[in-house]
């Protein structure tokens, strides 16, 4: 996957390959870190200003920085059913609570100097470093085994408690003075050397190769950043040795760009992929659009003759259908008329066939003109047309027979070589108690049609549903 805008499909922070760009940006605040941290890292055991607000302050932020991590990922563990990533979520949330009660327990905050309180504070940071150290370790090495999502679930409550817990016993073991004091002690305190340097030396070692190994998220390379600057962060601790030494100061604000660094880097990724998600959301509505067209255009095409625009047989004779279940039901009655052009071969033969069609055409929105909106015509076949007349019974339908008649006589047809002459003959009928079925009442037009064809054509003829005989 190479840089900036080459499709991938939107994927969680724990899935999407971390681009050239994110990379890069990572290794730059890494190596920005480090630097920092060599340059103090010789001044570091030198004593600076006290400013009794500066832990609480710098510590809030990082705390209020590891919170919105806590929250950006527990909605990426939703989002891609990752409970691998609830044990990030729980150590961020962790380390949100352990710094918090280390800047609340921090001497000078709301307790006087060198308390027990001072030394539980100590300590906390002690726990807040090793809790972070685990819960990534945790993380790195189940990144498959966590795949039922109830986990999920279930990982939060027991961080939860494992959090609340880490607290309570770091402040009750500093108060009771069971643990060694880390105030005040010479240069080199080995214990808590054994407790955070080591640990997390070997995590950044195990991350390193996991990042090399797996495959490269932007998760794991914020992580990688994250834990570079733990280093950092722990490293210059035990240079600078004591509260309000360079070392000491350069640690902390290490550490709160480093929680900034992930924060912003996952929110950047966020934005970026929600981006991609507008754009391909907006592609889709397109396509869909597109696709709607399409369909209906494609409907049309299935109901509708391409010549006359009028409804093809399948569509009439859905109709008819239709109408003829109704008046079976009780419904109105149902009239139905076949139209045949008269001599259309001859017209054909003297114009060609393009004026036939023209002639087609024009005869189609004709006879739609005459009659009303509710009556429904569509092309029967060649030079054949059904009507079929809701609501009309045998009256109405002879009416509107003759006046369908008169609208074709009424002028010829104008066509590119001249004005044709043309004439229709009409079989007219009603749907009735008789008919089993419209084609019953089909046949009967049609004979009806028959019979006007050979009384001389240009008539209509009606047949009665009442009789069976032939009109
Ligand atoms: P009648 O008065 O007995 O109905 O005579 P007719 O010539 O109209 O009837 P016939 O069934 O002998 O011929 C129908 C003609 O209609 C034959 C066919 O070529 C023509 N026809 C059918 N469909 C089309 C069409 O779409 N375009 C054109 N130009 N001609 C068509
Ligand atoms: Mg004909
Ligand atoms: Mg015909």
């Amino acid at each position: 996957m190479g840089q900036g805008g080459e499709e991938y499909p939107v994927l969680t922070l724990g899935q999407a390959p971390a681009t050239v760009s994110v990379r890069v940006a990572a290794a730059t605040i890494i190596v920005t870190m480090t630097g920092v941290s060599l340059i103090v890292a010789m001044h570091a055991y030198a004593r600076a200003v006290v400013l009794p607000g500066f832990l609480p302050a710098f510590a809030s932020l990082t705390a209020l920085a590891d919170m919105l991590t806590a929250y950006l990922l527990w909605g990426q563990a939703r989002a891609g059913e990752e409970p691998a990533v609830v044990v990030l979520v729980v150590t961020y949330l962790g380390c949100a609570v352990l710094v918090a009660a280390n800047a609340l327990l921090f001497p000078g905050a709301f307790f006087v100097a060198g308390g027990r309180m001072g030394e539980a504070a100590a300590w906390l940071w002690v726990f807040w470093h090793l809790f972070f150290v685990g819960g990534v370790t945790v993380y790195g090495l189940y990144p498959a085994a966590w795949s039922n999502p109830a986990a999920c679930v279930r990982a939060a409550r027991y961080g939860a408690g494992i959090t609340l817990s880490s607290v309570a016993a770091a402040v009750a073991l500093a108060r009771s003075g069971s643990l060694p004091a880390l105030i005040g002690e010479a240069r080199f305190h080995v214990p808590t050397f054994l407790l955070v340097v080591l640990p997390a030396a070997m995590v950044v070692a195990m991350v390193a190769l996991a990042y090399g190994r797996r495959a490269r998220t932007v998760l794991d390379t914020w992580l990688f950043v994250a834990m570079a600057g733990m280093w950092c962060d722990t490293a210059l601790m035990h240079l600078g040795n004591g509260r309000f030494s360079i070392g000491w100061y350069a640690a902390h604000a290490i550490s709160l760009a480093a929680a900034l660094a992930v924060l912003l880097g996952c929110l950047a990724e966020v934005n970026r992929l929600y981006g991609r998600l507008v754009w391909h959301e907006a592609r889709m509505s397109h396509a869909n659009a597109d696709l709607r067209a399409m369909n209906s255009e494609l409907s049309t095409m299935a109901e509708y003759d391409a010549l006359t625009q009028l409804l093809n047989r399948r569509a009439v004779l859905q109709h008819l259908t239709e109408h003829f279940e109704s008046w079976r039901q009780g419904g109105a009655a149902v009239g139905v008329l076949m139209i045949d052009l008269d001599h259309f071969k001859t017209i054909n033969d003297e114009w060609g066939h393009l004026a036939g069609d023209e002639v087609l055409a024009q005869l189609a929105a004709r006879l739609r003109t005459a009659m009303r909106e509710s009556d429904i015509i569509g092309r029967y076949g060649g030079e054949e047309f059904l009507v079929v007349l809701p609501g009309t019974s045998a009256q109405g339908v002879r009416v509107t027979a003759i006046k369908l008649l008169q609208a074709v006589r009424a002028a010829p047809f104008a066509c590119l070589d001249g004005s044709i002459t043309v004439t229709v003959s009409i079989g007219a009928t009603c749907v009735g108690a008789k008919d089993p079925d419209p084609d019953s009442a089909l046949a009967r037009a049609d004979r009806a049609l028959y019979v006007a064809k050979r009384n001389g054509r240009d008539r209509e003829v009606w047949a009665d549903p009442a009789h069976d005989a032939d009109p």
